[in-house]
């Protein structure tokens, strides 16, 4: 799988303290590898692995004491960007409802089932959505559109055709509507408009219907049923599994019906994301949702910096990152352990762990790459670095003495260093205040507890 492949190539770093271009070429062979074999289109997996291959040649990389961990930052950081190109970009809206939102792809892409996602979640976002039924191909995509559409609780308009009983004229849920043309999809997107308009539904999700493969005959009708209602978003829904297809196929539609964004489905299989990466870099065409299962709900605005991780496969980064950090911290751990014990660790101790720290890169990007942060993304954007910035500046204020043993840290010296770090006198004592506490801590912890939650074991 890639993950495999990416972790054996980021394996082979993981002993260097520094790399080589040799080393980067060799790395950046492993990756292209394992890209395609994930189903990356090869223009995409070309432009990709130089890119990378650019900012891994770069000082940023060479004179960091943490090759491998830069270097995955670098390929997630490529990965995000690729897969989040006008991401944020919000859903079009019509000036006049209602807003029209065709979906397109191929049978089996997940479209029936997206239809009802996307109406529920607007719905939940106040909207007055309609689900309309364009796909007159197969003799159950209408009754499989309705079923969505009562699940959802919004009503679908569909041609009398797909009408079985009457009990489903008592279905508010459903709207059934005589007039509508059996058999002409163009005409019953058509005629769904006018009924929205008249009945005020704001938002019209039009089903349309999918080939196994490509054809001209589908791409001739889609393209009908775009020119006649002229919608502001026309979705490209695209399964995820599909493989390497995936690039053959976004081209056939994006040159066929020319969509506006792409939604990718089936997220809940095993599918590694290259289609993703093709697809968005093939297109230039964002990707706004995905679909992660068959349920209503199993959908979500698309986050490119998550996708990147299942990619990268998160927990594999974060095995390497931890064993990146373990292997500059071990001496430094040690050195520690001992004065914690001796009750000795001072100020001047945490400052050099602190820059240790620090040298992993900024504490956000590290937050955002443990799997299951990704749900606490704007925590993680409001973190406050300024904060670490100031407890840092007021311990560089001190003296070596003060900071070995902060008990002859006296009044005037606390409004020295005050003044010198620029801070406030409160801050000052805050911040001895909290250190003393941990120190008394961890030195209770060193002479006789087994372990306190949080503080990694000393080797
Ligand atoms: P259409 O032919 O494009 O309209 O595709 P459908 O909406 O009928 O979906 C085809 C099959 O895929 C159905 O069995 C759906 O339940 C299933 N499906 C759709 N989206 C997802 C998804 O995100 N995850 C999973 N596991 N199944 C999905
Ligand atoms: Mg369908």
């Amino acid at each position: 799988s890639l993950t495999d492949r990416l972790t054996n190539a980021f394996k082979h770093l993981r002993s260097k303290g520094k790399l080589s271009e040799t080393d980067i070429d060799s790395t950046i062979r492993e990756i292209r590898r394992a890209l395609l074999d994930a189903d990356v289109a090869l223009p995409v997996v070309r432009s990709f692995t130089s890119q990378v291959r650019e900012r891994c040649l770069s000082t940023e990389v060479s004179d960091s004491l943490n090759p491998a961990q830069q270097v995955v930052s670098i390929v997630n950081d490529e990965l995000t960007a690729i897969l989040g190109q006008g991401v944020d970009r919000p859903l079009n809206f019509a000036k006049n409802p209602p807003t029209v939102i065709m979906l397109a792809g191929l049978q089996g892409a997940g479209k029936t089932t997206l239809a009802g996602k996307l109406g529920y979640w607007l719905k939940q976002a106040g909207h007055t959505p309609l689900l309309v039924a364009a796909d007159l191909q197969r003799p159950n995509a209408v009754t499989q559109l309705k079923v969505v559409g009562e699940r959802a609780g919004i009503p679908v308009f569909a041609p009398q055709a797909g009408v079985t009983s009457s009990d489903e004229t008592a279905e508010d849920a459903t709207v059934v509507t005589p007039g509508a043309t059996h058999g002409d999809p163009v005409a019953v997107a058509r005629q769904s408009l006018e009924f929205a308009r008249q009945k005020l539904y704001d938002m019209v999700i039009i089903d349309t219907a999918g080939r196994l493969g490509v054809d001209e005959e589908l791409m001739a009708q889609a393209r009908d049923i775009r020119d006649a209602v002229q919608p502001q978003e026309i979705l490209f829904v695209i399964d995820a599994m599909i493989g390497q297809d995936a690039v053959q196929t976004a081209q056939a539609f994006n040159q066929g019906v020319n969509f506006t964004g792409v939604v990718l489905t089936k997220l809940d299989g095993d599918a590694r994301g290259g289609a993703a990466l093709s697809v968005a870099s093939v297109t230039n065409k964002p990707i706004l949702f995905d679909s992660t299962g068959e349920g209503l709900t199993d959908f979500e605005v698309f986050h490119p910096d998550r996708m990147a991780g299942r990619i990268l496969d998160q927990g594999d980064i974060l095995t390497l990152i931890e064993q990146a950090q373990k292997q500059f911290d071990e001496q430094q751990a040690r050195e520690s352990a001992e004065k914690l014990s001796e009750g000795t660790f001072g100020l001047d101790d945490f400052i050099e762990q602190l820059e240790q720290v620090r040298k992993l890169g900024p504490m956000k990007n590290l937050l955002a790459m443990i799997p299951g942060m990704a749900q606490y993304r704007n925590q993680i954007d409001n973190l406050d670095e300024k904060t670490i910035d100031r407890s840092e500046a007021i311990i560089r204020a001190m003296t070596p003495a003060e900071r070995r043993d902060t008990s002859i840290i006296d009044g005037s010296r606390r409004a020295r260093i005050a003044k010198g770090s620029g801070v406030s006198v409160s801050e000052v004592n805050g911040l001895i205040q909290r250190f003393e506490m941990a120190a008394k801590m961890m030195k209770r912890v060193a002479n006789g507890a087994t372990s306190i939650p949080g503080v990694r074991p000393i080797p």
